[in-house]
């Protein structure tokens, strides 16, 4: 729980022109002008997928995919929710269970099938409240923008066998007749459709063969790549082939009417394709060169020098380094993945990182419309703190609480709720998600698009707010006693609650 209002940051964002909807946000303090390369992500990076319909889309695909490996028919009643599904949910593949954890594993909600559980039956599963996030063969954590699809299909199939008749709901999973079907084959069930749409290529046809339904097409993209390249180097690397690459990055950058043609490709000073990332921060695989004529890969691996409009594809980011002549950090990295993005290039690269986070538009909308109830949240958490303020532990009087944290939970709660049904990616009440944690540790600037980055210069110096820890913070309020609002502040960095 670290300190999440801070006054000066508030005042800074005041100060400037960029409204909060277009900035980019800073957890640790960059000089822009200090960056000689430019690396981005492609697939929710440059390429913006439009939210609901392309998720929409992938989990249709993922729906009949298991219907036609033997799931039953009536599963094709079932459409996607938006309002369902926040990312970086955790699933228990051994109970059927959705997750959300803080960044200790504590549990904030719990979900079976689309019924949340309330505390007491929480308990009775998770006797703690808490998993052991590192047992990565029982809990999966569900990062990507791509998984949303996934976690609400996981729902639909755990509501269908818990509501039909026909199967009986036992701890890991259902009975039929002499079958039994376990929560976690259904788990692998749902990965192995997931891959077959991504492998088969049904989802990137679909995304071609309606791309102004699926993809944002902003003219502000050539215009921030070009301003990019004329101060910095510039590379693309993607997981994705070339081919579904080239089809993507024409649209963005050549299919605009009226547009220059300059060809997509120029761009760039480097296109990476199929890096396998996370892999690709670490051993990476060999570095081929592509035919752009044929989309096929030319055999052997790749020694030469960089050439301009080359296209490659695996190799490793040491490999991609090397060739356009930069150091770690000296990049900044664009990208959507926590883990694959962003964690993996700061922790084994040293890359400066900048995380897209598409729903932070969201987020900040219900914080400037429910600002209200956090200021009632820390209204109660200050009035806690008087009730124990003359107490001490020779103390025989306990106030009574319980109605203050009655309150606290229906206010969080409501809160949560204005966010969708799993409530917000960040937080729950006061306590930050894995998401945030992850998002603070290892992005160093973060927005909901990496186009906010035309509202800065190239010479801009990102500045982190500062974050104080509770004892400094308390010391600087003990000098100052008299300002009853940083006392307020003082107990919402201070006080700890699960
Ligand atoms: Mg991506």
């Amino acid at each position: 729980s670290t300190a999440y209002v801070n006054k000066k940051e508030e005042e800074k964002n005041s100060e400037r022109a960029v409204p909060t909807t277009f900035g980019v946000f800073v957890n640790r303090s960059l000089t822009l002008e200090n960056i000689k390369c430019y690396g981005f992500d492609m697939d929710y990076t440059l390429a913006m997928y439009k939210s609901p319909d392309y998720e929409s889309m992938g989990f249709e695909l993922l729906r009949d995919r298991m219907v036609s490996v033997g799931y039953p028919h009536e599963l094709l009643r079932y459409t996607y929710d938006p309002s369902f599904p926040t990312r970086g949910i955790v699933l228990d593949t051994t109970l059927g269970n959705l997750l959300k954890v803080d960044s200790n594993g504590n549990i904030l909600v719990c979900s079976h099938g689309f019924s949340f559980f309330r505390e007491g039956d929480i308990d009775f599963y998770y006797p703690n409240k808490f998993i052991q996030r590192d047992d990565t063969d029982r809990f999966y954590v569900l990062n990507t923008l791509f998984n949303l699809s996934e976690t609400y299909l996981y729902a639909c199939l755990v509501d269908f066998f818990t509501r039909c008749s026909r199967y009986t709901s036992l701890r890991k999973g259902f009975q039929h007749g002499d079958l039994f079907m376990s929560y976690r084959s259904m788990f692998q069930d749902v990965r192995d459709a997931m891959d077959f749409i991504h492998d088969t290529g049904i989802l990137k046809e679909q995304t071609i063969k309606n791309l102004d339904k699926y993809v944002v097409r902003d003219p502000n993209i050539p215009v921030l790549l070009t301003r990019i390249k004329e101060v910095a180097k510039i590379f693309l690397a993607t997981n994705s082939d070339y081919n579904y690459t080239e089809a993507i990055m024409k649209y963005l950058l050549e299919g605009e009417p009226g547009s220059p043609k300059k060809p997509w490709r120029s761009y760039f000073d480097l296109v990476v394709v199929d890096t396998r990332k996370p892999l690709f921060f670490a051993d990476g695989t060999v570095l081929r060169q592509v035919d752009t004529n044929t989309g096929k890969l030319r055999i052997g691996t790749y020694t030469g020098d960089l050439q301009l409009g080359t296209v490659y594809s695996g190799g490793s980011s040491d490999l991609i380094t090397d060739l356009l002549d930069v150091r770690g950090k000296d990049i900044l990295y664009v990208g959507d993945h926590i883990f694959g993005d962003i964690l993996k290039s700061k922790k084994r690269q040293g890359w400066k990182t900048f995380l897209v986070v598409p729903e932070l538009t969201k987020e900040l909308q219900v914080w400037e419309e429910r600002k209200n109830i956090f200021e009632e949240l820390k209204r109660l958490d200050f009035y806690l703190a008087e009730l124990y303020k003359h107490l001490d532990s020779g103390s025989k009087d306990y106030p009574d609480i319980s109605s203050i944290q009655t309150r606290i939970k229906v206010l969080t709660h409501r809160m949560d709720m204005s966010y969708g049904q799993m409530g917000s990616l960040l937080r729950s009440g006061y306590t930050q998600t894995l998401f945030a944690s992850q998002l603070i540790r290892y992005a160093d600037l973060y927005s909901s698009t990496f186009i906010n980055l035309l509202y800065y210069p190239f010479n801009y110096l990102f500045m982190a707010p500062p974050v104080l820890m509770p004892h400094e913070t308390a010391s600087q309020n003990s000098a100052d006693v008299a300002s009853t609002e940083q006392n307020v502040n003082n107990h919402v960095i201070t006080s700890h609650r699960n």
